[in-house]
């Protein structure tokens, strides 16, 4: 069973890699996107290829 966190738990919307399988570092590196109110999350490997999309489509106040 999981530890009650908080938080739900993240999984890469492109490669379904789950966030808690990495260490405290590599979660910092998660991206959030955030469409139409629903989170989406990227891995650190995703989010670098998928860089120009994100930058694409991330609010200005996200940054
Ligand atoms: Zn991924």
């Amino acid at each position: 069973m999981a530890p009650v966190t908080g938080e739900t738990e993240v999984v890469c919307s492109v490669c379904a890699a789950r966030r808690a399988d990495g260490d405290a570092v590599a979660a910092l590196a998660w991206v959030r996107e955030v469409e139409d109110r629903r989170a989406r999350w990227l891995c650190p490997r995703c989010a670098r290829e998928h860089v120009r999309d994100i930058e694409a489509k991330l609010p200005a106040e996200y940054w």
